[in-house]
């Protein structure tokens, strides 16, 4: 597309990668939903942060002075790219499954947890007790809406918690993320957003969509691994004790002879014990300021490329797209399906030793929505992004075509940085 040379630029676009012949290609990463590759401007960013960085809000030295700044101008980063209220609080985690697990250790006692059973591991899991509802997920967008709306007159008074995906990791297809939210506000819910998957895609925006909370991870959204974020209402976490503790989380501890006092922080710092990752987090505020800046640019370079890889997958023979909503429900640049008599991890593998295309295999970490669509627990997934190519769509089309019409034979693995079948 005309567009892509106005995109920001990833590291890492012209990497080659070795085949099983010994040849190397151009390396076709079509798994930008598990870990989107870093932004040459993030990179920088981080280059220049390098000499400066220190421990952050203790040091009285000039450089700790800077880290502290540039850590606190983060949370405004991360305020504009998701809409944040004045009110709202911006804890800085290590990724999305942090986030929602720090959310669950925090939620008032006896809060009634509502969700829908597709979600991924992170956002499944951490709830405990008698009081987490799993829905089953339905057919469609506005049958979701009408299922929350029947669960939540059925739910027990008091405070109750709704925790969505605003895109789905195993099918890309978006959910009514507005629509639910309105429903739980009638019925006093709050309303969590997965926004892991979403946020690389599409502007989000807590205000807009009327959510309570957002989560996301950096390295989904062009960042490198190690900083994620969690974002909303600031009175539920500042009134829950921290989950992890230890320095930066405490205002004051004192020795009570058998026992110590300890005064906790305010949130943010509450809930960041130990040495912040100001590197990790700076990194991440300025992929959230790239990507809130070239929206247009992002999402009509995906749309042209997703609409490419599904007329091509289609041309497949025995492919089938996997879908919660149906084939013409709005979904972000993330395809996964299966291919009928083929095993998704040989299809996987030699896509990569053969062709050089990097897709995911499995279920990821999200098994019952991946043994609902497929019947069984393996699926392929291919994910565009901002490293993506109309040459790596194409690639991958043809390379899934000649393997299943002449059959995936051999599983494949790295055996000191070679191919061997
Ligand atoms: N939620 C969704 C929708 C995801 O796609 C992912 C990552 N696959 C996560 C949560 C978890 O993210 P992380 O592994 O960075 O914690």
């Amino acid at each position: 597309p005309g567009s892509i040379a106005a995109l920001p630029r990833v590291v890492g676009a012209a990497l080659r990668v070795p085949l099983v012949t010994g040849e190397r290609v151009e390396y076709a990463n079509l798994d930008h939903a598990a870990s989107a590759p870093c932004l040459e401007q993030v990179r920088d960013a981080v280059d220049e942060l390098l000499p400066w960085y220190a421990s952050v809000h203790r040091g009285a030295g000039f450089a700790s002075r800077v880290s502290t700044r540039v850590y606190e101008q983060a949370r405004d980063a991360v305020r504009r790219f998701l809409g944040a209220r004045p009110g709202d609080t911006v804890v800085f985690t290590r990724n999305t499954t942090d986030s929602l697990n720090l959310l669950a250790r925090s939620l008032p006692r006896h809060t009634a947890v509502l969700l829908f059973d597709t979600e991924h591991h992170a956002a499944l899991l951490p709830w405990r007790g008698p009081h987490v509802r799993r829905l089953r997920t339905p057919a469609s967008p506005s049958a979701a809406v009408a299922e929350l709306d029947r669960a939540l007159a059925a739910a027990p008074e008091g405070p109750r918690l709704v925790v969505v995906t605003g895109a789905s990791n195993v099918t890309g297809e978006v959910w009514p993320v507005a629509e639910l939210a309105a429903v739980a506000r009638r019925h006093g819910a709050r309303v969590a957003l997965d926004a892991a998957q979403l946020a690389p895609h599409r502007p989000v925006d807590l205000k807009a969509l009327d959510v309570d909370y957002a989560v996301l991870s950096g390295h989904k959204v062009y960042a490198p691994f190690g900083a994620g974020v969690l974002v909303g209402r600031a009175d539920w976490l500042q009134a829950a004790e921290p989950y992890l503790v230890g320095g930066g989380a405490t205002a004051r501890v004192t020795d009570r002879g058998d026992r110590l006092g300890v005064a906790w922080s305010a949130v943010p710092e509450r809930h960041e014990a130990g040495s912040p990752n100001v590197v990790g987090v700076h990194a991440l505020a300025e992929a959230c300021d790239l990507l809130g800046r070239n929206w247009a640019q992002t999402v009509a370079h995906e749309r042209e490329l997703l609409a490419r890889l599904r007329a091509g997958l289609a041309t497949v023979p025995g492919l089938r797209e996997l879908s919660l909503f149906g084939p013409e429900h709005d979904r972000v640049g993330v395809v996964s399906f299966v291919v009928a008599g083929q095993d998704a991890g040989y299809l996987a593998a030699a896509l990569s030793a053969e062709h050089g295309v990097g897709v995911r295999d499995g279920a990821f970490c999200a098994h019952v929505a991946v043994h609902r669509l497929t019947d069984g627990d393996r699926a392929l997934r291919a994910s565009l992004g901002l490293g993506t190519t109309v040459e790596h769509v194409d690639r991958l089309v043809a390379a899934l075509r000649s393997l299943v019409l002449d059959g995936a034979r051999w599983d494949y693995e790295v055996v000191e940085g070679r191919w061997v079948p």
